[in-house]
C-alpha cells in the first residue's frame, strides 16, 4: 500500500526525518511511536505532501509520489487528520464533515461560489456523504450541534468523520488521543478498530504506548529521525534498544495511562 524508501527531510542541515524505509501492508494498523521531535509528523507531511523529502522516495499503491500536490494525494485516498487538528467554529458538525468533503470533490468552492451547473446535485451529495460519515462515527445524535460545543473525544471524532468523507484507502492520524480522558481514549480506540476490521489501511502517531499497543498490528519506533525498531507489538516492546530510547523513560507514564486521569496534553510524553 505504502513503501518509503530511504526517505529523509532536513532542516537547516538537521535530519528530521533520516533514511527511512519501511513498508505498509494493505489493511494493515501501523503504530508510529518515538519520543517527541522524533520526526513523526514530519514523516506524515512528507506522505502527505505537504513538505518535499530532502531526498528519498514514496511509494503509494505502486506509483511514485514525487512531485503530487496535497490536493491530488487526497484524491487518491490519502486522508491526514492532522496534529492538534481544529474544527471551523460558528458551524455544526454536519458542516464541518461537509467542508472537508467539498475538498474531495471535482466542483469544490469555487463552483459553489460560482454556482456552476451541478453544483446544487453535488451539495446533497455531499450532505448524504457527510451524514454517513457522522454515522460511521457514532455522532447521528450530534449533526446539528455547533462543533465547539462537543467534548473533546466528540471533536476528536469529528475529525475522523471529516477525513473518512474521502473514502480513504490510508488514514494517517497523528495523536489522535492526545488530550482525551482515559473513556475518551477507549472509545476512540473501538471506533479505530472498527476502521481497521472494515479494511482501511492506517498509520496512527502515539504518545500513549499502551495506546498503540493494543491497535497495531506492527509498530515502527522513531528515534532522532531514524527507525531504531519494527516489528509486532511484542517484539517491539521487548527491543532492548526500543527500551531504553523510549519505553525505559515512559514506565511510569504507562501506569498512568490506566488509570482515570484528567486528560492532560500528553500527560505521559517523555520529554528530551
Ligand atoms: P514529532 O512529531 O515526532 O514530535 P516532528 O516531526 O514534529 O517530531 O519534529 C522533528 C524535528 O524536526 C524536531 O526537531 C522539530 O523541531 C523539527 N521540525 C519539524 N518541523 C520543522 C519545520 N517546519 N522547521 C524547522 N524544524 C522543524
Ligand atoms: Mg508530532
Amino acid at each position: 500500500m505504502l513503501t518509503t524508501e530511504n526517505l529523509a527531510r532536513s532542516f537547516g542541515g538537521v535530519f528530521a526525518v533520516d533514511d527511512v524505509t519501511t513498508s505498509v501492508s494493505p489493511g494493515e494498523l501501523r503504530g508510529i511511536i518515538g519520543p517527541n521531535g522524533a520526526g513523526k509528523s514530519t514523516l506524515f507531511n512528507l506522505i502527505g505532501g505537504h513538505l518535499a523529502p530532502s531526498h528519498g522516495r514514496i511509494t503509494y499503491r505502486g506509483e511514485s509520489l514525487a512531485g503530487m500536490a496535497p490536493h491530488r494525494r487526497a484524491r487518491e485516498g490519502i486522508a491526514i487528520v492532522f496534529q492538534g487538528a481544529r474544527l471551523f467554529r460558528g458551524m455544526t458538525a454536519l458542516e464541518n464533515v461537509m467542508v472537508g468533503a467539498h475538498a474531495m470533490t471535482h466542483h469544490g468552492f469555487v463552483s459553489a461560489a460560482l454556482r456552476l451547473p451541478g453544483h446544487r446535485r453535488e451539495e446533497r451529495l455531499i450532505a448524504e456523504r457527510a451524514e454517513a460519515a457522522l454515522e460511521r462515527v457514532g455522532l447521528t445524535d450530534f449533526t446539528d450541534v455547533q462543533a465547539e460545543s462537543l467534548p473533546l473525544g466528540q471533536q476528536r471524532r469529528l475529525q475522523v468523520a471529516r477525513a473518512l468523507c474521502g473514502e480513504p484507502a490510508l488514514l494517517l492520524l497523528d495523536e489522535p488521543a492526545s488530550g482525551l480522558r482515559q473513556q475518551e481514549r477507549q472509545s476512540l480506540a473501538a471506533l479505530l478498530h472498527e476502521l481497521h476490521e472494515e479494511g482501511i489501511t492506517m498509520l496512527l502517531i502515539e504518545h500513549d504506548v499502551g495506546f498503540v499497543m493494543n491497535l497495531a498490528d506492527r509498530i515502527t519506533v522513531l528515534d532522532l529521525g531514524k527507525v531504531i525498531a519494527e516489528g509486532t507489538p511484542v517484539e517491539v516492546s521487548r527491543d532492548p534498544q526500543v527500551i531504553s530510547a523510549y519505553l525505559g523513560r515512559e514506565n511510569s507514564g504507562q501506569e498512568n495511562s490506566s488509570q482515570e486521569n484528567s486528560g492532560q496534553e500528553n500527560s505521559n510524553a517523555p520529554s528530551r
